[in-house]
């Protein structure tokens, strides 16, 4: 499915989790410019289904954050507002309880000697038949047997994975309740219209599962481009937990935005992105973004 003639609408979705660090803020960057490039609109999401791990300063931190780099937003939701919409999702797919813990899975998967297929486990399929009712119950979608293959509209890169064997039943709903980050975001995306979706390679791999589900659901298939995380002098990825230097550090401490955009800019292998001057605005970036969508031209989506 493609979605070419619809009014762009692009977002950024950020775990309110803790503050917010350069890595983030590049990936916010390259969204909010992808938007603006191609005079959509721009949608701001706070991932914050996992209430265990949210903390309430964030929300405000981050948005701050994001005004001081001048990156301006259209509209705001959180996603623990939205359960109701997720609840009435779940009950149009096929999904059973699975009471499995991880180490049961774990024995079942070194049982049958299946070779592990990359570094994330298969579910096996255990409860497919049926469940303890005693004991809480997580609800995984039982994926159809099909391969789903996606395409990035900046790399080029296609990905393809066979359900069944590569993703296997995944969780949509944990044991606590709790809805799955791979179902509330494609329920999300398609009920706010959004046609692109520029966020960190880390999601990469988890595309063709949440194409999938869009096909279940019979939502339309976003654009999806992929960028590179922000890595450190070591050559590792930016963490929370990590320290990686929080934009809120640099805007208490009276560094100029500018600088911090053209630094993360130059950080790129983005040309002409690379040769900005050491201070720039927000806005002044736009044209740099659509001569580099000229030369890279964004692809559309296609599913196989
Ligand atoms: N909330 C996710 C994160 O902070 C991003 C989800 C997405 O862009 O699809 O990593
Ligand atoms: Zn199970």
């Amino acid at each position: 499915m493609n979605v070419v003639d619809q009014p762009m609408v692009g977002r950024f979705a950020p775990s309110p989790t803790g503050a917010m660090h350069l890595g983030n803020a590049r990936t916010a960057l390259l969204a909010w410019l992808h938007t603006r490039a191609h005079g959509g609109r721009h949608i701001l999401r706070f991932e914050d289904l996992d209430t265990g791990r949210v903390r309430n300063w964030a929300y405000d931190a981050t948005r701050r954050d994001l005004e001081w780099l001048g990156l301006d937003w259209d509209a705001e939701y959180l996603q623990s507002e939205r359960l109701e919409l997720y609840a009435e999702a779940l009950a149009r797919l096929d999904t059973y309880p699975c009471t499995c813990t991880r180490k049961e899975i774990a024995a079942v998967i070194q049982a049958s000697a299946g070779a592990p297929h990359g570094e994330e486990d298969v579910y096996p399929g255990i409860c497919r038949s049926g469940s303890d009712p005693g004991r809480p119950a997580a609800r995984r979608w039982r994926v159809p047997d099909e391969t789903v293959c996606v395409s990035d509209g900046l790399t080029g890169e296609t990905l393809c994975q066979h359900l069944r064997s590569e993703v296997g039943d995944f969780v949509l709903q944990r044991n606590d309740g709790v809805f799955a980050y791979h179902f509330a975001v494609v329920v999300d995306d398609a009920d706010m219209g959004v046609t692109d979706i520029l966020r960190g390679t880390d999601l990469w791999t988890a595309t063709p599962r949440q194409v999938a589900l869009q096909g279940a659901l019979g939502v339309p298939t976003p654009r999806y481009l992929h960028v590179p995380l922000m890595t450190d002098f070591r050559g590792e990825r930016l963490a929370k937990r990590d320290g990686a230097p929080p934009v809120m550090a640099l805007r208490e401490a009276g560094e100029s935005p500018g600088k911090v955009l053209s630094e993360l800019a130059r950080s790129l292998d983005f040309l002409p992105l690379r040769a900005v001057p050491d201070e720039i605005g927000a806005a002044d970036l736009i044209p740099l973004w659509r001569e580099f969508g000229h030369f890279h031209p964004v692809k559309s989506l296609s599913q196989t």
